[in-house]
């Protein structure tokens, strides 16, 4: 008993995997691979970051494991339970309660204010009836996270009206919002100078060690990747070699 128990605690703690993960795109007739059996595991609470040379599959690997897309072989589980095969409904409602996501562009809606933007993944969540009643309860959830963030200044504005990196940090109150138990982040620094970069990555660093949020980033900087708890990197498809982050 004593003998198996580290193990069982071990598997117990893995919360996001990714098993022998395939996927290749068509071009024409050609089916180009992508990814050639990808094994990755983060535990709950810690913060991973996959490096990778541009092209190799990083964006493909995270749409895989937060459900955006679906592998051609392999796995995705969610602590221990397959999650990758489930209905579309399912799939859905599972990546919007379970993930929050953060990209290099940030995918603001121009049209829509700060605190507009924020609150727009619980709107996309419930019906417009439970919306109705719910709205101040969701405009005070998102002046929370906003000021978290330090935008309360920002609530009002329009996305064109603020910098790259409070649009960032916008990106991010939206993808907290949800109370996501992974948040999953590409190339979130790639569009940001140095120093506001390492702002953002500061301030996921904070999230994951004060909230003990999960995070998955990828990146195709060494010097960012470094800063997480752990990296992997992906190279040719697979996840090559495991280094100790600082
Ligand atoms: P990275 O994020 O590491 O730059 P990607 O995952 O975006 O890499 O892309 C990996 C490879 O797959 C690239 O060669 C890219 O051109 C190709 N690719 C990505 N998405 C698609 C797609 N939807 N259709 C066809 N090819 C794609
Ligand atoms: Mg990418």
């Amino acid at each position: 008993m004593s003998e198996i128990l580290p193990m069982r605690t071990e598997t117990a703690q893995v919360h996001l995997g990714a098993i022998a993960l395939d996927k290749a795109y068509r071009k024409g007739q050609h089916r180009v691979p992508v990814l050639r059996g990808v094994d990755v595991s983060i535990g709950r609470g810690e913060f991973l970051s996959i490096v990778g040379q541009s092209g190799s599959g990083k964006s493909t690997l995270l749409h895989l494991l937060g459900l955006l897309d679906t592998p051609d072989m392999g796995e995705v589980r969610l602590e221990g339970q397959r999650i990758d095969d489930l209905p579309q409904t399912t799939r859905d409602e599972l990546r919007n309660r379970i993930f929050g996501f953060v990209f290099q562009f940030y995918h603001l809606l121009p049209e829509l204010t700060l605190l507009e933007n924020v609150i727009t993944p619980l709107l996309i969540r419930c019906s417009p009836l439970e919306y109705w009643r719910q709205r101040k309860n969701f405009r005070s959830q998102a002046m929370e996270v906003l000021e978290k963030m330090g935008l309360a200044h920002r609530i009002h504005h329009r996305p064109s009206e603020l910098s790259g990196g409070e649009m960032q940090r916008a990106a991010i109150a939206r993808a907290l919002i949800g109370k996501p138990e992974v948040l999953l982040a590409d190339e979130p620094t790639g569009n940001l100078d140095a120093r506001t970069g390492q702002e953002i990555i500061d301030l996921l660093s904070e999230l994951n060690e004060r909230e003990k949020l999960t995070i998955i980033m990828v990146t195709h900087d060494d010097s960012i990747a470094r800063q997480a708890e752990r990296i992997v990197r992906l190279s040719e498809g697979r996840i090559q070699a495991l280094e100790e982050a600082a």
